[in-house]
């Protein structure tokens, strides 16, 4: 089973995968691999640091969406479908929905053309189970300035009105997709949202 979670900036889903991971391990017998873009392998990590580097004001928005997508693809040969092969459990931080929310909405290069453009990357490679957690864009950019200033600095630059895009076109997906997508308020504090999570996925996989 592929897992991931999404969300906007701020929103813990790091927090929170890392708490929900070690409760799930003590309760089911599979395998757990725990991953996020780009996956650590280096093709990918190469990819990923041309994409974040803050002196790269010149790239052109649809570069970045395939460069994500490029490095995702590295991700998923490299590290995702070896493990499912292997019948685990893959975690993973951020994925296709991310583009789509980001690039797709964010950067206004269109959602259906990054989700088509993502297809031929994962070859239909989906998630089974989507844990959006859902958090306002002010909430989240004032808990990433509390918490990573670096960042904060960086993310500032995108302004309110991107972040409030990329959390419209989360709800859009979610909507869309209530069967894969399990939207989880993550205003709530990290306890709370990690029960939740964790109900969420026992409720999917019962045994
Ligand atoms: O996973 P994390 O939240 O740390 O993401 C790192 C950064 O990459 C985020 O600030 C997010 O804004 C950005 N990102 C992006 N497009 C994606 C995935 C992440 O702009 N598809
Ligand atoms: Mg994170």
């Amino acid at each position: 089973k592929l897992i991931t979670f999404e969300g906007p900036d701020g929103a813990g889903k790091t927090s929170a995968l890392m708490a929900v991971v070690p409760l799930l391990e003590s309760k089911c017998n599979q395998d757990i691999i725990v991953t996020r873009e780009p996956g650590g392998n280096p093709i990918a990590e190469k990819i990923r640091n041309v994409i974040l580097d803050v002196e790269n004001t010149a790239m052109d928005d649809r570069t970045e969406a395939l460069l994500y997508a490029a490095a995702r693809r590295q991700h998923i040969v490299e590290k995702i479908e070896p493990a499912l092969a292997d019948n685990k459990i893959v975690i993973c931080d951020r994925f296709v929905d991310s583009s789509i929310a980001y690039q797709g909405a964010g950067r206004g290069i269109g959602e259906e053309a990054v989700a088509q453009m993502n297809l031929f990357a994962t070859n239909g490679l989906a998630p089974d189970l989507t844990l959006y957690l859902d958090v306002p864009s002010e909430v989240g950019l004032q808990r990433i300035k509390q918490n990573r200033q670096d960042q904060y600095d960086r993310l500032d630059q995108e302004k309110l009105a991107f972040h409030q895009k990329v959390r419209q076109s989360y709800l859009q997906l979610a909507q869309d997709n209530p069967e894969r997508i399990q939207t989880i308020d993550a205003t709530a504090d990290l306890d709370t949202v990690v029960a939740k999570c964790l109900q969420v996925i026992e409720q999917r996989y019962p045994d």
